[in-house]
């Protein structure tokens, strides 16, 4: 297409240019510029001095009053007034090169011929150079009529006719004129008139139709003329003097010469008017019909591509579009699905992690007893002791929560994802699809337990002062219960610190070894405000059943014995509970107290990590629930992928399809254009190109 378009361009270039152009050949001298003038009835041109430069010379009319040229490669606009000073100009002007053209404007006012666009080119002569080609390139190829201006004293050089072969390689049938100029010579010898001008006429009928074959032998006449071109300009130049035309020494027969030259100048008007129109119109029809044609085909074929492709998309973007509705139903399916199974598994493992606590908790005992460390009741050595303690149940307790439930945890986290994937993977874009290794890595999944027992139990206090197991602390808990006795033993304290600080008597006794009743975990100031009432009931209640049981029996036992032993009984009493004191006070060492605290502290911490149960079971579930949640966000996240992607390629599509559509519509349309055209270039060829019948 756009190597038709330029072609068009030229053609329209071509017919854009409403002048016609006669060019002039023949050997210098020969009278080309002469009968130039005489066309033009003037003397337009120099004549009679030869051409002083390889200059082509064309004379075309201008709308101004003064007549100027132009040269090549210049704008400039040189008046001239006289032919001499032309004349002048062109042998002055050193810059002229060989070949080049000077374009002579004329007025129109002066030259009828010239208001019809009409551009007469004088060449410098056929024996003037050797350029021939590049002359006929540059000149020749778009000129509509050539003229050879031959001398009738002479027969026509192979100079000339070489130039008109070469013509007629470039340009098919180019009109051509023979002009016999000097003919007024032959009136000197009118004997031998006929016969020369027979033997000219044979010579140049075979040369156009023969050689050039350029006309047929019956038109060869009307292109053949016997001219003298001076007698014609003179007698024009005289009668638009005003002067008789016939005035001045003519020779013999110039009327019949002056019909002549008349009847060449009607035939080449014709010729202009008719036959070059066709010859410049016809080749380009038929170029264009040529166009017309294979852009018919071209857009054929546009047409049949377009609609193929555009079925073809559109097949393609229904798939596309059934795919992304399936990727779209299957994801919310698929989402509610995997919801359901996330927390099916986090309540799994929330279940595991809770009854392994539970027994691990029960198992504590063990555990503690399996600690070994350097025990010393000073209170740093305890500080660090305590420390390590709680460092070892840390990590003993972490690693048998997971010996217990990560292998079983990790199987079930490993399952579900796997289900997971194979129910996402189809939905995933094809490149993702083959590494779903790297999307999801296939690593182990492991719980973190962090039970945190050093905060968990960072107010641990142990008890490890000696206690006499009949001692006043111990008998009040045994009597009043725990709670009660720890309530008591603090009201006492604070009733001690009280008189102690009134009185400044200092308390001994018992009373005053006892411990501070500040049990671990006891809580402080809230719990020490508890209404005196509450625990005189209670230690009523106590004692009112101590008395009303086997109490009061041991009272009258005691009585009765007292009566009856006296003194003997009790002082045995006495020393048996010294004994058992002394007993106590002496295994109460070191190792002893380290199991006391050991104790105390799976009491503390078995409470303490009963309370931790849900929370720790719920932290691992929720790690379960991370991980599973976050790589099933990464595998939606693909999905959208899959999504988005499916939704461009779908757009691009649809733009696609317009796009095809319009070009569809468009090679259409422009093929019934050119269906149009060729009914034009039809209807144009018929009336201005076919021969009238
Ligand atoms: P060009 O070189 O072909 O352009 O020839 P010119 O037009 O310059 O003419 C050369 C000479 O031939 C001039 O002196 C003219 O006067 C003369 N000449 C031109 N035409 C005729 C003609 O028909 N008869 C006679 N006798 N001389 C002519």
């Amino acid at each position: 297409m756009e190597t038709y378009a330029n072609k068009l361009a030229v053609i329209r270039e071509v017919l854009a240019r409403r002048h016609m152009k006669v060019a002039f050949f023949g050997r210098t001298s020969n009278g080309k510029s002469t009968v130039i003038n005489a066309m033009l009835r003037d003397r337009v041109l120099p004549s009679g001095i030869g051409h002083t430069t390889n200059c082509f010379l064309s004379v075309e009319g201008t709308d101004e009053d003064k007549a100027y040229l132009k040269t090549d490669g210049s704008e400039e606009e040189k008046s001239i007034k006289t032919v001499n000073q032309l004349a002048h100009a062109l042998h002055m002007d050193e810059r002229l090169d060989a070949g080049c053209l000077v374009r002579v404007f004329w007025p129109k006012t002066k030259c009828v011929l010239l208001r019809d666009d009409l551009v007469l080119m004088d060449s410098p002569g056929t024996d003037v150079t050797t350029e021939l080609d590049s002359w006929i390139d540059k000149f020749c190829l778009d000129a509509d009529v050539f003229v050879l201006v031959a001398n009738s004293e002479s027969t026509l050089m192979n100079t000339e006719k070489h130039f008109f072969h070469k013509v007629n390689e470039r340009l098919s049938k180019p009109n051509i004129f023979i002009l016999n100029n000097r003919w007024d010579a032959s009136a000197s010898e009118p004997e031998y008139m006929e016969d020369v001008r027979k033997q000219h006429t044979d010579r140049c009928v075979h040369f156009l139709v023969e050689e050039l074959k350029v006309v047929e032998h019956e038109q060869a006449h009307n292109r053949i003329f016997f001219i003298s071109a001076k007698e014609v300009l003179n007698s024009r130049m005289q009668r638009a003097q005003g002067m008789p035309e016939s005035g001045g020494a003519l020779a013999e027969g110039f009327q019949d010469r002056l019909k002549e030259f008349q009847n060449f100048e009607r035939r080449f008007e014709e010729c202009i008017s008719q036959s070059a129109v066709k010859t410049k119109f016809e080749q380009h029809t038929i170029r264009a019909k040529q166009i017309t044609e294979s852009v018919k085909g071209i857009m054929d074929h546009i047409h049949i591509a377009a609609s193929e492709k555009r079925v073809a998309s559109m097949a393609e973007r229904d798939s596309l579009r059934d795919r992304l509705d399936f990727v779209r139903d299957q994801l919310t399916f698929l989402i509610e699905d995997i919801k359901k199974k996330i927390k099916m598994v986090t309540e799994e493992v929330e279940n595991q992690v809770s009854n392994a606590m539970e027994e691990e908790i029960c198992r504590l005992s063990v555990l503690i007893d399996e600690f070994r460390s350097d025990f010393h009741p000073s209170p740093h050595m305890l500080k660090i002791y305590k420390s390590e303690l709680l460092n070892h149940v840390e990590k003993g307790m972490g690693k048998n929560l997971a010996f217990r439930c990560s292998d079983a945890v990790n199987a079930s986290v490993q399952t579900s994802q796997k289900d997971m994937i194979e129910c996402l993977q189809p939905l995933l874009p094809p490149a993702v699809q083959n590494q779903i290794n790297i999307l999801i890595p296939n690593r182990q999944f492991k719980l973190s337990y962090d039970l945190n027992c050093a905060v968990l139990c960072a107010d641990f206090q142990e008890n490890i002062e000696f206690q006499f197991s009949l001692g006043w602390t111990a008998l009040v808990s045994r009597f009043l219960g725990p709670t009660n006795a720890r309530r008591t033993l603090m009201l006492v304290d604070q009733k001690l610190q009280l008189s102690r600080s009134l009185a400044t008597t200092p308390v001994g006794g018992g009373v005053a070894q006892a411990p501070p009743p500040q049990a671990p975990g006891t809580p402080g100031q809230s719990q020490a405000v508890v209404s005196q009432e509450e625990l005189m009931m209670s230690m009523v209640s106590n004692f009112a059943s101590l008395t009303s049981r086997t109490s009061m029996s041991v009272v009258i036992v005691g009585g009765v014995v007292w009566k009856t032993v006296g003194w003997k009984v009790i002082a045995l009493s006495m020393s048996l509970y010294g004994v058992l004191y002394l007993f106590e006070r002496l295994t109460w060492t070191t190792k002893a107290k380290e199991r006391a605290l050991k104790k105390q502290f799976v009491d503390y911490a078995t409470k303490k990590l009963h309370m931790i149960i849900s929370f720790t079971s719920s932290n691992c579930s929720h790690q379960v629930q991370q991980e599973m949640a976050s790589n099933f966000a990464r595998l939606c996240q693909q999905v959208d992928v899959t999504q988005r992607d499916l939704e461009s390629e779908i757009s691009r599509l649809t733009t696609k399809i317009q796009q095809l559509e319009a070009v569809h519509s468009r090679s259409k349309a422009l093929r019934y254009k050119a269906t149009d055209l060729e009914n034009h270039l039809e209807s144009f060829t018929r009336q201005y190109l076919q021969p009238q019948i």
